[in-house]
């Protein structure tokens, strides 16, 4: 079995919970694209975690962990969230976390830019996490980055990250400014961060390959949402990377395999951090209220997410575009507060109705949400554990939504634990 996991919307749709929920079935968790620049939340018997980079797979000791190629790794981020595990109780070793000699190594000078770049747009800033993720996959573009596999070869090492300062230093010191970044600067880093991982590198891709030859059970985690996905979210106020299930097999190391089902994780209603179209948006006292019984903050960074009632014209897309053959509904019991549900059923653009998402950043930005209400439940329903159980509201809710969108809700979460949840089928 070859499942990713993945987000239909703007990203922190509840991924973490339902991997740490769902893994209990799988050999292999596999992080296949983004950096540190998302946080998945996980509470459970052992406690409560944030991961940044890890897969939420590392919670479980029988389950192989992995970062893919397509992913950029901030070492010292790294470094840091295992430590913290470590301190936890978690067991890291090498055959619990591996990590692909193909990933891109995102560097502290990454990350100045990235903060550089945002402070000089002032107010017209993309609101990035400013943990370096544009400005490390636009050198991986480039092809002017390293990649982990070089930490295994300290003899060239010196050379490759000269080559690089002597390219990147123009921009740092000429167009921003800044200080020079030297060699050894970067060489302790590394040092100091990236070789106590030494003997976790490796090709993960022979490893995989094997995992899947043997037909063990293999998840590929993704971070984010179709909307953040670099070419068909809301560009650019997007990832710097491919959020969608279709990438998660070259991301992951293993480009030759074929999913065998993607699985959609989407929010009883909305929410966005950072900038940009988010056309469900709710403002006053309403977006206070759902913010508040949502806990919306973020996890990487804090941040108060905006929110929005469910947006059924960009969850349809969100769900076309990830291929799902099934979707978890999180956060349902979030809603018990309210009287009536808002729903955003359409947009209207310019005076006209409209039930797609527009791939134009400026017609994007025009969107006004056609908002209608559902019947509210308003009861506790946190300790419910089957569709049965839920009131009839509730149960309309989830029978509305999938027939918005067009796809079968197989779970459906009522509460952040591990076991708060429902299955349909
Ligand atoms: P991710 O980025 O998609 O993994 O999602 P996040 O972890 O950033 O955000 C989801 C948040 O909702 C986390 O704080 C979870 O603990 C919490 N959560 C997940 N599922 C549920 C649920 O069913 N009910 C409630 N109340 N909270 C949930
Ligand atoms: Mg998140």
């Amino acid at each position: 079995m070859l499942t990713s996991i993945v987000g239909t919307n703007w990203g922190d749709e509840g991924k973490g919970r339902m991997v740490d929920l769902l893994s209990a079935d799988y050999d292999v968790v596999v992080r296949y694209q983004g950096g540190n620049n998302a946080g998945h939340t996980v509470i459970n018997d052992r406690g409560r975690f944030v991961m940044n980079l890890l897969p939420s797979g590392i919670l479980r000791p029988d389950t192989a962990n992995i970062l893919g190629p397509g992913m950029v790794i901030d070492l010292e981020h790294l470094f840091k969230e295992v430590e913290a595990l470590r301190a936890a109780g978690i067991a890291i070793g090498p055959e619990h976390l591996l990590l692909s000699d193909r990933a891109t190594v995102c560097l502290p000078y990454h990350k100045l830019l990235d903060g550089l770049e945002e402070d000089r747009l002032g107010d017209k800033k993309f609101g990035s996490t400013r943990r370096g993720i544009s400005p490390v996959y636009a050198d991986k573009y480039m092809k002017k980055t390293l990649r982990l596999g070089d930490l295994l070869h300290p003899d060239t090492l010196r050379e490759k990250i000269a080559a690089l300062l002597e390219w990147k230093n123009l921009t740092i010191q000429g167009g921003y400014h800044g200080k020079a970044v030297t060699v050894e600067e970067i060489t302790d880093w590394l040092e100091r961060y990236g070789m106590p991982f030494a003997g976790h590198i490796r090709d993960t891709t022979r490893f995989l390959s094997a995992a899947i030859a043997e037909e063990k059970n293999v998840m590929f985690e993704a971070q984010l949402g179709a909307l953040r996905d670099i070419d068909y979210g809301i560009y650019p106020f997007t990832s710097a990377s491919t959020t969608l299930a279709a990438y998660a097999p070259i991301g992951a190391g293993v480009p030759f395999a074929r999913l065998s089902e993607s699985i959609g994780i989407m929010k009883a209603y909305s929410s966005c951090v950072g900038e940009g179209p988010f056309p469900c948006e709710l403002f006053g006292e309403a977006g206070e209220a759902l913010r508040a019984a949502g806990g919306e903050y973020g996890a990487a960074t804090g941040r108060p997410r905006r929110v929005g009632g469910f947006d059924v014209v960009a969850s349809r897309y969100g769900t076309r575009m990830q291929g799902c053959d099934y979707l978890a509904l999180t956060k349902l019991d979030v809603l018990s507060y309210m009287e009536r549900i808002p729903v955003c059923v359409a947009y209207e653009l310019r005076g006209e109705r409209i039930e797609h998402f527009p791939a134009n950043i400026d017609e994007q930005n025009a969107l006004k949400p056609v908002y209608e209400t559902l019947p509210g439940f308003r009861r506790d329903i946190s300790l419910c554990r089957s569709f049965d159980e839920l009131p009839g509201e509730a149960k309309s809710y989830i029978r509305y939504i999938e027939n918005a969108v067009g796809c079968p809700i197989r779970y459906v979460s009522v509460g952040a634990e591990r076991d708060a949840y429902i299955q349909l089928f």
